[in-house]
C-alpha cells in the first residue's frame, strides 16, 4: 500500500534501473512503479534461459516480491503532463517527482508465466533443430550463439551480421577475440550481410542474404537491437527534451533538461557512455540520493552529479567463458567467464533487490 504524507515519486519503467530506484526510494517517498509487465526481467540472463528454461525462475522477479510499500501499476505510460502520468488503461498518476526509465521497447509478454512459457517454446525450437540461424551480431546474437554452441555442440550455428565486426559497442580487440572463440566452436559468421526481415517465416529453411548467399537452417532467431521506448514521449511535456536519437537529454545531476522535478535514468538517457545495466543501476542510486536531498529541502546546487566512467563490458560465451573489456586489458576465456558466465550476475542482482540470491 502507498504511504500518505510523503512526496509522491512516480517511476515509469520497471527494468534494471527503474526497479532499483523504486526499491531504494520506498522508505522516503510514496512510490508508484508503472510497468506493463508484472515482473522485472534481468535481460542478460535471457539467452541462458533459452537453452535452460528453468534458469528464468530466478531471473524474472515479480515486482511485488522486491517492493514492500510501493504501489505497482501494471500498464504503460502514454502521456505526461506537468503534474501526472497518464496510463494506457486510463489512470492518471499524480507525481511530485517523476523518473523516466523506459529503456527499450517492450518485447516480452506482460506476465512472468507467459514469459516462462516463451522460454520453454524457444528451447524446444532449439532442441528440435539441427541448424540455427542467428540474425544480428550484437551482444544478444553473440551470447545466444555462445549458449547454443556450448550446450548443443552438434548443432550448426550461423550468425549473419550487417556490420563489419561483432559487438560494435566495444573495442575492436574484444570483437576479434569473440570472433576467434566462436570460430573455434565452429560457428559461421557472415559479415556485411543482412537477411530480408520481411520475408522471414517460422517455417523457413532457406534464407537469402543481401549479397545473394543462401543459408540453410531449421530455425532462426532475430537478435537485432530494439529501439528505445521513447516514441510515447513525443506528445508529452518532455518532447523538447528529446534529442534527435529519441534519447532524453539530462543534466549532470540526471534531471531532464528544462525540468526541476523530472529525472531520467538508464538506456533512455543521452549520457555519453555504452548502454549497460550496471550503469542504469548507478544512475538509479544517484537519482535516489538526489531525490532524498530534494525531499529534505536541499537546494539543487547540492545535488550529486554523474560522471561517465570507463566502458566496462563482459559478454558471456556459454557457461564458463567470456570476453571482457576492462580498463587497460581485454580478456577472453575462463578468467572473465568466472566473473559472469556461471550465474550471469543473477544472484548479485537479486541481492541488490533485497532478495535471496
Ligand atoms: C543480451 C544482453 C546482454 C546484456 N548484458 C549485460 C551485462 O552483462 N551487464 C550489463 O550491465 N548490462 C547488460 N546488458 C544491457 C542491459 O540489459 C541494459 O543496459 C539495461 O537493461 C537498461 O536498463 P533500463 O532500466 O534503462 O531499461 P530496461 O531494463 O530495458 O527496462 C525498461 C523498462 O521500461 C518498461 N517500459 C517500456 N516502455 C514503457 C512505457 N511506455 N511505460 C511504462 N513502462 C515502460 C519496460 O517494460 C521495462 O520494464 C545486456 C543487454 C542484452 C540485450
Amino acid at each position: 500500500m502507498a504511504e500518505a504524507g510523503k512526496p509522491r515519486v512516480v517511476v515509469v519503467g520497471g527494468g534494471i534501473g527503474g526497479a532499483l530506484l523504486a526499491k531504494t526510494m520506498e522508505p522516503d517517498a510514496d512510490v508508484v512503479l508503472l510497468d506493463p509487465k508484472d515482473y522485472l526481467e534481468i535481460s542478460w540472463a535471457e539467452l541462458r534461459s533459452m537453452v535452460e528454461p528453468s534458469f528464468a525462475e530466478r531471473s524474472l522477479i515479480y515486482h511485488k516480491d522486491y517492493l514492500t510499500t510501493a504501489t505497482i501499476v501494471t500498464s504503460s505510460a502514454v502521456n505526461i503532463t506537468e503534474h501526472a502520468v497518464l496510463t494506457a488503461d486510463g489512470q492518471s498518476l499524480a507525481y511530485d517527482y517523476l523518473v523516466v526509465a523506459t529503456g527499450h521497447v517492450l518485447a516480452s509478454p506482460g506476465t512472468k508465466t507467459d514469459k516462462l512459457t516463451e522460454f520453454q517454446k524457444e528451447n524446444e525450437k532449439i532442441k528440435s533443430s539441427k541448424s540455427v540461424l542467428i540474425i544480428g551480431g550484437g551482444p544478444t546474437g553473440v551470447e545466444l550463439a555462445g549458449e547454443i554452441a556450448v550446450d548443443y555442440p552438434e548443432k550448426k550455428v550461423t550468425i549473419v551480421h550487417r556490420g563489419s565486426r561483432l559487438l560494435e559497442f566495444i573495442d575492436q580487440k574484444a570483437s576479434k577475440k569473440c570472433l576467434d572463440w566462436l570460430t573455434s566452436k565452429k560457428v559461421d559468421v557472415l559479415f556485411k550481410q543482412s537477411v530480408d526481415l520481411n520475408s522471414l517465416t517460422n517455417t523457413e529453411q532457406s534464407y537469402k542474404t543481401s549479397s545473394g548467399e543462401t543459408i540453410t537452417a531449421d530455425c532462426h532467431f532475430l537478435c537485432i537491437g530494439k529501439p528505445l521506448s521513447s516514441s510515447w514521449l513525443h506528445d508529452t511535456i518532455l518532447k523538447e527534451s528529446l534529442d534527435n536519437k529519441g534519447r532524453l537529454m539530462v543534466e549532470k545531476d540526471l534531471r531532464v533538461k528544462g525540468y526541476n522535478n523530472v529525472f531520467a535514468i538508464g538506456d533512455i538517457t543521452d549520457i555519453p557512455e555504452i548502454k549497460q545495466g550496471y550503469l542504469a543501476q548507478k544512475h538509479a542510486l544517484l537519482v535516489a540520493k538526489n531525490l532524498k536531498l530534494l525531499i529534505k529541502g536541499s537546494p539543487a546546487s547540492k545535488l550529486g552529479t554523474y560522471c561517465p566512467g570507463f566502458p566496462l563490458a563482459i559478454v558471456s560465451l556459454g557457461r564458463k567463458e567470456a570476453v571482457a573489456q576492462l580498463p587497460f586489458v581485454t580478456l577472453t576465456g575462463r578468467i572473465p567467464g568466472l566473473l559472469k558466465s556461471g550465474d550471469l550476475f543473477v544472484g548479485k542482482t537479486r541481492k541488490q533487490m533485497g532478495l535471496d540470491a
